[in-house]
């Protein structure tokens, strides 16, 4: 059973049927998908939840379907873990990451909205599936449309990460590298839409595609034991994933099944495409868009379509954005992995360096419960890590013993130094 109530523009308000669109007829703005959260309130009770299969779909009447899934049933659900060592560095006594570095098919966040847009174009009954992608959307997409049978074409800048190039190719899908950044090939994809009747991800299919970042949100109070944390940290590239991981905090509150949403949301940017970090930073009402220019490729967005809403989210519930640059990425990537056991991508740096900084401006409290955002995998990234070789000696123990000999009195020389 459907709890959906239609289409409404977040701008002017007007209402419209559940269509593949994303655009208000009557001002441009962008559609969001409501739903009749007091008939929710009267039916599920979060004990129900608790009992249901570890997929995005245990939150199904918070999702925008009217029939069963037909995509994404191993997706979501992945760990929220206590960050003890990582905590100590960054000077947090109660730091947690939510990890989607592991989100089943293809390790990134972008998986939960496929899953919903996907069973979505199924049941509108489009059959060929599209979208425009700075890698990780596209991988996601690929995967989900070979295990649906459906034909997929995916549009990318041509500089994007070999793994993540290969990891959409593998699936049979039709990959087109574009001359130009993600900015140029998205506004290809408005056009494509119109034209061919394709489902774009990213484009007819965004209300939809944008409700499965809600379940991040819903995880992280569910895993905390339906209590919110203080602080979110969360990586923006078009500033959708932050507005509804908070969408997805404020639902929870309307059905009662958290107290209240106090959580301040935090934004992290790249330095090198940082539109919506620099707005606030400097005070903006609007976004001024951005040429990217950073290794965090699959948050290099620089005319971010939800960068307007994103930025308002911060604002209203008393957050900030900070930007890092490259090499504070890398830093990040190796504090986390050092720390946590965890390889994340340049996205992820991006986090745990913004949270390093919002942590050093007082804007984060050390008694603060923090939760990172960890949205993609380090093995699709290696490009960004510049890592000497290790040694390589005959397998004879006197060579073992030598080496390890001079490396310790390097490290003895380091310390003394
Ligand atoms: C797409 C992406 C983001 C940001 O998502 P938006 O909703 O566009 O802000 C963050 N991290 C990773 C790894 C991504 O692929
Ligand atoms: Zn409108």
């Amino acid at each position: 059973m459907s709890y959906t109530d239609g289409l409404r523009c977040r701008l002017c308000g007007t209402r419209q049927p559940i269509a593949p669109a994303a655009i208000c007829e009557a001002c441009f703005g962008p559609l969001e998908v409501q739903y009749r959260y007091e008939e929710i309130r009267r039916d599920v009770r979060r004990e129900e939840v608790e009992r249901r299969p570890r997929n995005i779909w245990r939150y199904a009447e918070l999702l925008p379907l009217e029939h069963a899934p037909s995509t994404g049933e191993h997706t979501g659900f992945t760990p929220l873990r206590r960050a003890r060592r990582l905590g100590e560095k960054l000077g947090l006594r109660e730091l947690y990451i939510k990890n989607d570095g592991v989100v089943f098919p293809t390790l990134s966040f972008k998986d939960r909205v496929v899953a919903v847009a996907l069973s979505k174009a199924i049941e509108f009954d489009m059959n060929t599936v599209a979208c425009a992608s700075t890698g990780n959307l596209a991988n996601a997409v690929a995967a989900q449309a070979a295990a649906a049978g459906l034909p997929a074409y995916l549009f990318i800048p041509d500089d994007l990460e070999h793994a993540k190039v290969i990891a959409s190719q593998i699936y049979g899908a039709r990959v087109i590298g574009f001359k130009g950044n993600y900015d140029d090939v998205n506004r290809l994809c408005t056009e494509v839409a119109d034209r061919f009747g394709w489902a774009m991800v990213n484009v007819n299919l965004r209300p939809f595609y944008a409700e499965g970042s809600k379940t991040v949100g819903f995880e992280i109070v569910e895993q905390l034991g339906w209590r919110t944390p203080d602080v979110v940290v969360v990586p923006m590239a078009g500033g959708s994933l932050l507005t509804k991981i908070h969408k997805g905090f404020e639902e929870l509150t309307k059905l009662g099944w958290i107290d209240r949403n106090e959580v301040r949301m935090c934004g992290a940017q790249a330095t090198g495409c940082n539109p919506i970090s620099a707005a606030l930073k400097n005070g903006l009402e609007r976004i001024k868009p951005v040429k990217p220019d950073t290794i965090a490729k699959s948050i290099a967005i620089g005319n971010p379509a939800d960068g307007f809403f994103a930025l308002q989210t911060i604002r209203s519930t008393g957050g900030w954005a900070e930007d890092a640059s490259d090499r504070e990425i890398v830093d990040g990537i190796r504090l986390l992995a050092e720390t946590e056991g965890v390889f994340t991508e340049t996205a992820g740096g991006t986090t745990v360096a913004v949270a390093r900084k919002l942590v050093e401006q007082g804007r984060i409290r050390s008694d603060e419960v923090t939760v990172l955002a960890i949205t993609g995998n380090g093995l699709k990234t290696i490009e960004a890590i510049d890592q000497e070789p290790p040694p390589s000696i005959p397998a004879r123990i006197r060579d073992l013993e030598k080496l390890l000999e001079t490396q310790s009195m390097k490290r003895q020389e380091a310390i003394i130094l």
